[in-house]
């Protein structure tokens, strides 16, 4: 295990100045522990500086130490040094894909989990059915890495993904991960056979559905609070070879939702692998507009085609059949097919064949050009919700048609899940109707680097919840952000006491994952 030091607080714990200590550091306990830690290795103020922020560039908290742990054994070893302290806490660090500060530790230790090891390991696990294969991934492996492992040594994936890949296991698993497969396999928290995870008393459990049952669900979804995820057995399908992927736009959306319903609750036989869809601007608007739906420029979007009348926002539904080299004469008859009962505006349909790789890796092509552009680096003040589908028709009047007429620079997706598919004995905090729709605002903006346009954003995004409030809507937030115990207390609803209880049992010090600001750490 390696420690680096804030330069500070490194040359403090060197010292050994008790005077110093105190009154710079607050506390000798505190710096007994940072002594404690490895010291052999350099100060690493880039490293400290980087945990210090995260993708959202909006909070900002600079770590005592970041610790790179390379097994379990060293993350209970970190955790219990902080329990002997009086103030320390422990934030695990994925990539940092958080937006409000989420894995940050203020003045404590942050642990980067891209470090731990082993590596991935195929497992065979027997199953009622007869046994199915999976992967042991270590909790700070990037999805990206599991695609890659998956593919290229076994022809297998799983089955549940985000949008985005360069995600870690660990940090999805402490919130949902959602995209558009999870109205057919789930979230990928109900794709997990077995964790390994350090809590916060410093004890390594192995658990899963039937042992330690309580633990594993607590830690799916659990936002970082009951442990620390090691280790995660994830089962594995057969990887299909391509993807056909499709677009259509609707222009009402009664249509485009009841169309997405519907094909959400199909029967598995006759339902698409992936559905997703998304708000865009009825304008010839670059990054907003028209020009985001097509997938090439040899297939442009044309406007003339919208039927007169149509409101400032238009939707694209976009779906997803996987095949295999057999499949590639009968793939386009059976995409018709699953695609003539749908209403939408006839014309505006957008196709195209990839790997199922390159599918996958669809967000790292926008991700290189938002890097080029500036807009990856930026501040990104993101809201997403999970809204239950009875409210979702008065939302997109009062928002996306109101708030949000004119897009948010980046994408704005709405599309429906299943509450069935989520385990109610995880962590996660979901609408209470069957259907309900991940709302996603993206926002992608140069301009938020500049004085006060992402505060004025932030702005906004409260704007939004507010009207859900005052409207009564059955909603969540998801990869929630809240300051005060009562926001949570109703976040959680009626699961609240259950979640107070578990942190009490597994983390009673309430070391790990200050940044969720969820609870403060006692002595
Ligand atoms: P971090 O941000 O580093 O950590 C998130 C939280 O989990 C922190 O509280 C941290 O302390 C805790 N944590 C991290 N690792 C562990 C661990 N091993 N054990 C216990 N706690 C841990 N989400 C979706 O569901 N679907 C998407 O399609 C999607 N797309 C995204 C695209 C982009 C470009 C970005 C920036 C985010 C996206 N997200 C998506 C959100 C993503 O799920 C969250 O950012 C999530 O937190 C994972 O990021 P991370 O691995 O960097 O975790």
């Amino acid at each position: 295990m390696i420690a680096y030091l804030d330069q500070q607080q490194q040359r403090l714990a060197l010292d050994g100045d008790g005077e110093a200590e105190t009154s710079a550091a607050g506390s000798d306990d505190h710096l007994a522990v940072l002594r404690a830690l490895d010291l052999q290795a350099a100060a690493d103020p880039p490293a400290v500086a980087a945990a210090a922020e995260d993708f959202g560039g909006i909070a900002h908290a600079r770590p005592a130490a970041i610790i790179r742990p390379a097994t379990a054994d060293d993350v209970a070893a970190s955790i219990l040094l902080a329990a002997r302290s009086s103030r320390l806490t422990v934030a695990a660090r994925g990539n940092g894909h958080s937006v409000n500060g989420q894995a940050m530790a203020d003045g404590g230790l942050v642990l980067d989990m891209r470090s731990l090891g082993p590596p991935m390991e195929l497992v065979r696990v027997s199953t009622a059915a007869g046994g199915c294969a999976a992967v042991d991934v270590p909790g700070g492996a990037l999805w990206e890495e599991v695609l890659e492992w998956g593919i290229r040594r076994h022809g297998m994936a799983p089955a549940s993904w985000t949008d985005y890949l360069r995600l870690t296991v660990g940090g999805t698993l402490s919130n949902g991960g959602i995209s558009g497969q999870a109205f057919r396999h789930g979230p990928q928290i109900a794709n997990v056979l077995e964790l390994e995870v350090v809590t916060g008393n410093g004890e390594r459990v192995v658990c899963s559905a039937a042992a330690h049952p309580d633990l594993f669900f607590a830690a799916l979804g659990g936002l970082g609070q009951f442990g620390v995820i090691t280790r995660a057995r994830i089962p594995l399908l057969p990887a299909p070879r391509m993807v056909k992927w499709m677009r259509v736009v609707y222009d009402r959306f009664e249509e485009y939702s009841g169309d997405a319903e519907w094909l959400v609750t199909r029967p598995e036989p006759d339902a698409f692998d992936y559905v997703e869809g998304f708000v865009f601007v009825n304008s010839a608007d670059s990054v907003n507009g028209w020009p985001s739906v097509p997938f090439s420029p040899d297939s442009p979007f044309d406007p003339a085609i919208i039927p007169a009348g149509s409101g400032p926002v238009l939707y694209c539904l976009e779906v997803a059949l996987h095949f295999n080299q057999h499949e590639c004469d009968t793939i386009d008859q059976r995409a018709c097919a699953m695609m003539r009962p749908l209403r939408y505006i006839r014309g505006l349909e957008f196709a195209v064949e990839a790997t199922y790789v390159d599918f996958l890796s669809r967000v790292k092509r926008a991700e290189d050009a938002a890097r080029a552009n500036g807009t990856w680096a930026a501040p990104h003040p993101w809201l997403n919700l999970l809204m239950a589908s009875s409210d979702i028709v008065d939302f997109d009047r009062n928002v996306f048609k109101r708030i949000l007429k004119d897009g948010i620079g980046g994408p704005m997706l709405v599309y429906p899940l299943l509450r069935s598919k989520w385990d109610r004995r995880t962590s996660v905090a979901v609408p209470e109707s069957e259907i309900f729709y991940l709302v996603a605002l993206l926002r992608f903006s140069r301009l938020c680097s500049e004085g006060g346009a992402a505060a004025e954003l932030q702005a906004q995004n409260r704007e939004i919840v507010e009207c859900c409030l005052s409207n009564g809507y059955d909603f969540k937030l998801y990869l929630p952000h809240y300051q005060s115990e009562a926001d949570w207390a109703r976040h959680f609803g009626r699961d609240w006491p259950r979640f107070v209880e578990r942190k009490a049992r597994y983390d009673p010090l309430a070391i790990l994952a200050p940044g969720q600001k969820l609870f403060s750490r006692s002595r």
